[in-house]
């Protein structure tokens, strides 16, 4: 479903990926650890061309992401046709940028409307059907600032999912919740995940990495440096960088 080929980035002669690799196969679960810095969101962002990459190519359910190849040549994508690419990439990030004059409901189903290609009626089916698979049938009509951190954030995946996404990335999608609202949103994923949802999670919930994800990623100074099953690599790191960054966040 996923697969980078020597993804580099660099802003300015600031380089921040080196050479990134990573296959994810269809209803997989990969999760990316690493420091801060490390480019994890970077890595993230350039899965649907939030970032242009220097070199190498991203491919998402067989489509070169952000560049039609012509002659050995990469020709940079109109917008209308990125825009068509990230409809079925799926993002959740760390602060749930919900549009605070909106209801609920109302924020899941802007994108779907915006489209246009189904009637409003059935985009607002599906709305609803969202919110209450993520556990907010009841708050629909409110809006962003009545609704917890980890509400909000279910919120978000809800809004995500209504575009009916092939991946979903998530960027540490828990990270600025209070720690006893962290298992909802956890749960909530955990739930997409056995429902076959492709994923990929940056994430420093080592629980739920062991848990859910089929792989784990450590990055560092733009490198992978070591993949592979969660609990290896949790359990038994072979790089001493890995070692080094689990034991401070274990
Ligand atoms: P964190 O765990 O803190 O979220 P990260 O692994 O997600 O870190 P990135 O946000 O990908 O790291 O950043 C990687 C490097 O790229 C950092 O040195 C950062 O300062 C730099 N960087 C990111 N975005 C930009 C940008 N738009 N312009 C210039 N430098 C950037
Ligand atoms: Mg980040």
């Amino acid at each position: 479903m996923v697969r980078a080929d020597n993804v580099h980035k660099s802003f300015g002669s600031l380089e921040v990926l080196k050479g990134i690799d990573l296959v994810v196969k269809q209803g997989e679960v990969s999760c990316v650890l690493g420091p801060s810095g490390s480019g994890k969101s970077t890595f993230l962002r350039c899965i649907n061309h939030l970032e242009k990459i220097n070199a190498g190519r991203i491919f998402v359910d067989g489509d070169l992401i952000g560049y039609r190849e012509r002659g050995g040549k990469l020709h940079e994508l109109k917008e209308r046709e990125v825009a068509a690419q990230r409809r079925a990439i799926g993002m959740v990030f760390q602060r749930f940028n919900l549009f605070p004059h909106m209801t609920v409901l109302q924020n899941v189903m802007e994108a779907p409307c915006r489209v246009k290609r189904e009637s409003k009626s059935e985009v607002r089916d599906r709305a609803v059907a969202l919110l209450d698979r993520v556990g907010l049938g009841e708050k629909k009509d409110s809006y962003p600032a009545q609704l917890s951190g980890g509400q909000q954030q279910r919120v978000a995946i809800a809004r995500a999912l209504a575009m009916r996404p092939k991946l979903m990335l998530f960027d540490e999608p828990t990270s600025a919740l209070d720690p006893e609202l962290v298992g909802e949103v956890l749960d909530v994923m955990k739930d997409l995940a056995r429902d076959g949802m492709t994923m990929i999670v940056v994430t420093h919930e080592i629980g739920f990495a062991r848990e859910v994800g089929d792989s784990l990623i450590f990055m560092d100074g733009g490198v992978v440096v070591e993949q592979g099953p969660p609990r290896e690599v949790i359990g038994n790191p072979q790089q001493e960088r890995t070692k080094a960054f689990l034991s401070k966040v274990l």
